[in-house]
């Protein structure tokens, strides 16, 4: 391959193959910035998925009871007996998760699912469920019966006698069971929030934040930045996701605000899980990417490889056609063409390298051909072309010039002597020569021998030079070589 050749390969192929590399280094770079936020946001949104199946779980729960209650609600206003009440409220005790079920006037005088009477109208959750018509969800810290954690589902119920309420107890205690009902074993901590911070019923591992205490005052001992951050989740009802530094730990808390109230469900869990999930998802990304890059190189490489290997066989195949054209088909030596494409070539780049020019013509070939046939005398001009081409240096240039004519170029010839030498050695060559091969057959030639510059500096003049000296050998008697200046013949060269 010509330093050329190489040079467009890299053009053609390598310089487009790198900076197609380039750019898609940069795209995966970006992509792969992106990813990794994206990672981020992924495992935010999957945990806030999994808290909101939590909350979801524990405000099912509790509408159950408000689903149950409401027709029996609407059963008791058309109640005429207290036997009927008591079996109604037997009723809804036995198709909910209620632990107890009361009915009660508007005083607060009523009975309870047991059968004993109660009598409810000082309590704080009796006045909460007087204050409105709807249903309504009401913490209950110890009830005052069973002595529980509850929450309380009131219902309205007209009685024809007047105001009531149907009211059904929800144990707390079930509340860990109902957000763990999504198996999720990173959870540190889940906690019922109302907006003011206050803990309604806490579940899992203890981290100092316990049932009755206020969460954004017990943070605010560790960090008040933390507390903002949580209050702004809380108060705005925003579900999600965020860190907060507390101390030298970094807790994720996941916020969903929930239908009752404004209550809130916050989970806690570990910065360090979040994190693992981030750097696996991540890691994901980054193995398919690593195995797109490979992919894409071995394809640019093999593409790259094919085109390489493809152009250099038809650079080849080029190299061999052009050789083949310059080929003199008798001979094997370059044809006149290709003789003087060479010779000029040579020319333009060495104007000043003294070199010999020699025209050869066989002498009487019309009568070889005519006398021996003309097979023979083709014989006899692939004979001489093949074995003249021999004494030469493979860089001199030895061409058919058509008919039985040849032309010899050799190149840098150094002074007179070497002149006069290479003149000789042609002359000797025409003493042995012999063609064919049943009948061996002497022929002779007349040359011509021009040097160039002095005789001729460009390929027309030097060309007429060797002619005009073979037209002087002929024209001595044939057999012989002629310069076209004399006197290089006048010195014998040194033996
Ligand atoms: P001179 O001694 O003056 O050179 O005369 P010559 O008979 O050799 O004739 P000349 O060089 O003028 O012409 C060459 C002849 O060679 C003419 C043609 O009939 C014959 N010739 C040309 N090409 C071929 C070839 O390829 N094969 C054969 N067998 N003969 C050819
Ligand atoms: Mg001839």
């Amino acid at each position: 391959m010509t330093e050329n050749q190489t040079k467009s390969m890299a053009v053609q192929w390598v310089v487009p193959t790198a900076v197609s590399m380039l750019v898609l280094i940069i795209m995966v770079y970006n992509f792969s910035t992106k990813s990794r936020d994206s990672a981020s946001d992924t495992v935010s949104k999957n945990m806030t998925t999994i808290a909101e199946q939590c909350a979801t779980n524990f405000t099912e729960e509790l509408t159950l009871l408000e689903k149950v209650g409401e027709p029996i609600a609407e059963l008791l206003g058309n109640s005429t007996s207290e036997k009927e009440v008591q079996e109604l409220i037997e009723v809804a005790m036995k198709h909910s998760d209620a632990y107890m079920v009361y009915t009660c006037d508007d005083s607060g005088a009523g009975i309870s699912s047991d059968g004993s009477r109660i009598a409810i109208g000082e309590t704080e959750y009796f006045k909460q469920a007087k204050a409105s018509n709807k249903a309504q969800y009401i913490f209950v810290a110890k009830d005052d019966m069973q002595d529980q954690d509850a929450i309380v589902v009131s219902i309205p119920v007209a009685y024809k006698t007047g105001a009531g309420y149907l009211l059904l107890f929800y144990p707390l205690s079930k509340f860990e069971n109902a957000v763990k009902g999504v198996d999720f074993a990173a959870w540190t901590y889940e906690a019922l929030i109302d907006s003011k911070g206050n803990i309604i019923v806490g579940a899992g591992t203890d981290n100092g934040l316990v049932q009755g205490t206020n969460i954004f005052t017990e943070l605010s001992k560790e960090s008040p930045e933390a507390v903002r951050k949580m209050k702004s989740r809380i108060v705005g009802r925003i579900s999600g996701l965020t860190s907060i530094e507390t101390g030298n730990t970094t807790t994720a808390f996941v916020y969903v605000p929930i239908s009752m109230n404004e209550w809130t469900l916050v989970s806690s869990v570990s910065q360090s899980y979040i994190d693992k999930q981030v750097s696996q998802q991540w890691n994901n990304t980054k193995n398919m990417l690593y195995q797109l890059i490979v992919v894409i190189f071995i394809f640019s490489c093999v593409i790259v490889v094919i085109n390489v290997v493809s152009k250099v066989k038809s650079n080849e195949k080029k190299r061999q056609l052009e050789v083949k054209a310059d080929t003199d088909l008798l001979t094997g030596l370059n044809n006149k063409l290709a003789t003087e494409r060479k010779i000029q070539e040579f020319i333009a780049q060495n104007p000043n390298a003294q070199s010999m020019m020699f025209m050869l013509d066989i002498d009487n070939f019309k009568k070889i051909n005519d006398t021996m046939g003309h097979a023979f005398g083709d014989e006899v001009i692939r004979s001489l072309g093949q074995q003249i081409g021999a004494i030469f240096r493979a860089t001199d240039i030895v061409g058919r010039a058509g008919g039985d004519e040849f032309i010899i170029f050799l190149k840098n010839v150094a002074d007179a002597d070497a002149i006069r030498k290479e003149a000789k050695k042609v002359e000797d060559f025409f003493k042995d020569f012999k063609a064919g091969e049943y009948v061996k057959y002497s022929a002779t030639a007349s040359i011509g021998v021009a040097i160039y510059p002095q005789e001729g500096s460009d390929w027309e003049s030097i060309y007429k030079a060797a002619d005009q000296a073979l037209y002087k050998a002929k024209k001595r008697g044939k057999n012989q070589l002629a310069f076209y200046k004399d006197e290089w013949a006048e010195v014998k060269p040194k033996e």
